[in-house]
Parts: structure tokens; C-alpha cells; sequence
């Protein structure tokens, strides 16, 4: 008995735990920061714990009622009509229900390098393949409808992150248009807004509902998460909107009840707590301009919760940060062996990483003189 052949699979590479490293180096937990998976530093919405424990005692009943009030809760947020919002277990879940209804075995995807990786792997689980763009590190990752146009060959679905994990950088809803009216008919671009919440920027859900002067589309769809700006990573709460006229196909590819009875009330609470959300990109926003005036070496501007730092070789330099007690993601995983992404933290947190991290280049453990030049300030 063997599973299908998945050699062309690889597995998911989550930022290391605090618990995880500690174990390993035989530390106190509580002395490590981390700030490797873009998680929210103000940790979740307390409206959002309160509504955990009070519906712990009816977690026996199936999510039904609690899952339509947060779609319909959504659905006001952004103006458009109930069947539209595909609630999913993370913004994950909202990919593979988008890959559910889309894609034939064998049709193709387009998506970043470096990028999110699991656009490939929903795909490639829904027996597509994988075709990628390059955001050029040299042009500091710029998303213009060009670079998208030109790898672009007829592929199913077209993956476009903006704000853009791991570099933070954003594509404009007019480079959007473009690519969705230059792209075959049948092609969906989706816009990944996992970050939407830190950038100031208009969200993509315009073009699917024909707003701001943009005409109305039937092929963008946009993903959206309770796990960053909200802080409810844990819960696993995240949802596509998509344009009204395909809406439908949701109840035909979902998994009966896709989010759980207490990611359903904390999602409606945290949708209520404007004060955490706010507090929370306050914070982020002051951590990134910080980071960048601080750090020594070159930070890329982010309209994310993290940012991109050049530090020349990665692992020695996360692994050195790590050994100090901050974790922090090494991008070698994501094609970008000279980089790491640091998570915006508590002014606390933010303050040790910037610090950790001048130390360590200073101490030289990579070579900074024999460092490429990057563009950029
Ligand atoms: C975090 C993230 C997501 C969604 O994560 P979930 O926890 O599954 O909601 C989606 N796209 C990008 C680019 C992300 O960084």
C-alpha cells in the first residue's frame, strides 16, 4: 500500500516555535522572542478570547447558525452579497476551495518565486502544475503587470500576493485590471490580501464588484485571513471573496462546515474589536519605519507586518539571532539565501530584534564585505 506518487511535493516550512528551538537548545522558553511567523504581537483580540470561552460549552453542536452570521458579518464588511464570502479553515482552506472549483487535473498555476508556497502545493494536492514568475530582487520585487504578463502562458489560475510575503511589496489595482483582462478568459487571478490590513492600499475586492471606476470583473477573487492583523492564527480562520456569478460553486467543493464553532465567534468578535485592529497596525507600522531607520544592513520598505533584511547569508545570521533568543525566518526556503523576514513585534520585541540583529553583524558572522550591493536605499 502506497500513497499516490508525491515526489513533486514538499512540505509546508512553518517559522520555528519558541518551544521548538528552546527544546533544542536547552533553554528557558520564556527567554526567546518570535518573530518568524508574521503573527500578531498584541496576540488575539481579547473579545475575540472572551467569545472562545463563552461558546466552549456548545462546541457539541455543528457549527450551522454561528457560520452564516460570520459570512453574512463579512459580507456588510465588504459590501457584497453572502454567497460570495467561501469561508475557510485559514486563508489556506480558501485556497484550496478556489483550486477545488477551478481546477482539471493537469491545468496549471502561475504563482511568485519567491513566494507563498502553498499556492503550488493546493495545486499540485488538486493533481495541477506549477509555473512561476520572478519578483526581482534586484528591481526590490516590484509587481508590474509585465513581469506577470510575460511568464503568463494560459495557465488556470494566476496567484498575486499583495502585500507580498516575503518582500511586503504591493501591485496596484490598476496592474491588476491588466493582467486580468490581458489573461485568457478562463483564467482567475487571485489576489492574496493575507496582509491587507498593514498597506495602505485599496483592496481588490473593487474589481469583482466594479467599484472605484474599475469595471465589474467575474475573474478576480480575494483571499483575506483572521490570522494576522486579527491575531487568530491558531483558530484557522480565513476567506476568499469571489465575484457573484460563479458564488455558488462554494456549496458543491466545501467542506460541510469549514470553519469551527469557535473560530466562527471569534471571528465575530474580533470583526467587532476596531481597538485591537487598530492598536495592532499602529504597532506594526511604527516597527517597520523603526526597523528600517535602525537596522544596519538593507531593509526593504513593507506594507506588511514584517520586513525583508539583506543580510548577506541567512542561515548563519538567523541561526546567530536564534542562539540569542530571537527567532526570526531565514528566507534561504523561499529562494532568498541572502535574506531574512523579521515579524514586526511589541516596541519591546521590535526594539531586542533590531539590536540582536546589529550585534550579530557586527560580529561578523557573515562576511559583509564580500556582500552584493543591492538596489535600493
Ligand atoms: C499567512 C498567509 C496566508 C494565510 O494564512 P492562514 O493562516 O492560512 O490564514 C495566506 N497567504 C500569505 C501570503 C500568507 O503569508
Amino acid at each position: 500500500m502506497h500513497p499516490r506518487d508525491l515526489s513533486d511535493h514538499v512540505a509546508y516550512q512553518a517559522g520555528r516555535g519558541i518551544e521548538e528551538v528552546a527544546r533544542e537548545l536547552g533553554r528557558d522558553p520564556s527567554t526567546f522572542v518570535k518573530l518568524a511567523s508574521n503573527e500578531n504581537a498584541h496576540g488575539p483580540s481579547p473579545a475575540a478570547v472572551e467569545a472562545i470561552e463563552a461558546a466552549a460549552p456548545g462546541v457539541s453542536s455543528y457549527p450551522k447558525a454561528t457560520h452564516a452570521d460570520l459570512t453574512a458579518a463579512i459580507a456588510d464588511r465588504w459590501d457584497v452579497e453572502s454567497p460570495q464570502v467561501w469561508l475557510a479553515n485559514g486563508g489556506d482552506g480558501a485556497i484550496d476551495y478556489l483550486s477545488r472549483a477551478m481546477l482539471e487535473p493537469g491545468d496549471d498555476v502561475l504563482v511568485p518565486t519567491p513566494g507563498f508556497a502553498y499556492y503550488g502545493m493546493s495545486a499540485r494536492f488538486h493533481h495541477g502544475d506549477v509555473a512561476e514568475y520572478e519578483l526581482e530582487r534586484a528591481n526590490d520585487f516590484a509587481q508590474d503587470a509585465d513581469t506577470i504578463l510575460e511568464a503568463y502562458d494560459g495557465e488556470r489560475i494566476v496567484y498575486l500576493t499583495s502585500p507580498h510575503n516575503p518582500s511586503g511589496s504591493t501591485i496596484d489595482l490598476e496592474a491588476v485590471e491588466e493582467i486580468a483582462g490581458e489573461t485568457d478568459e478562463e483564467t482567475l487571478v487571485v489576489v492574496d490580501e493575507a496582509y491587507g490590513e498593514f498597506a495602505d492600499v485599496d483592496s481588490a475586492v473593487a474589481l469583482l464588484e466594479g467599484r472605484d471606476g474599475f469595471a465589474k470583473r467575474d475573474d478576480v477573487a480575494v483571499i483575506r485571513t483572521f490570522s494576522k492583523a486579527y491575531g487568530l492564527a491558531g483558530l484557522r480562520l480565513g476567506y476568499a471573496v469571489v465575484p457573484e456569478s460563479w458564488a455558488d460553486a462554494y456549496t458543491r467543493v466545501n467542506t460541510p462546515f469549514a470553519a469551527s464553532e469557535l473560530a466562527c465567534r471569534a471571528g465575530l468578535a474580533a470583526l467587532d474589536d476596531h481597538e485591537h485592529v487598530e492598536r495592532t497596525i499602529e504597532t506594526v507600522t511604527a516597527a517597520r519605519k523603526r526597523m528600517s531607520e535602525e537596522i544596519d544592513a538593507h531593509v526593504w520598505p513593507s506594507a506588511g507586518n514584517f520586513v525583508l533584511v539583506d543580510v548577506g547569508e541567512a542561515t548563519p545570521v538567523a541561526d546567530a539571532m536564534q542562539e540569542r533568543g530571537v527567532i526570526v525566518r531565514d528566507c534561504t526556503s523561499f529562494g532568498l539565501p541572502g535574506c531574512i523576514r523579521i515579524t514586526c513585534g511589541t516596541d519591546r520585541e521590535t526594539g531586542r530584534a533590531i539590536e540582536t540583529l546589529n550585534e550579530v553583524l557586527e560580529a561578523g558572522a557573515t562576511n559583509l564585505s564580500n556582500r552584493p550591493q543591492t538596489g535600493g536605499a
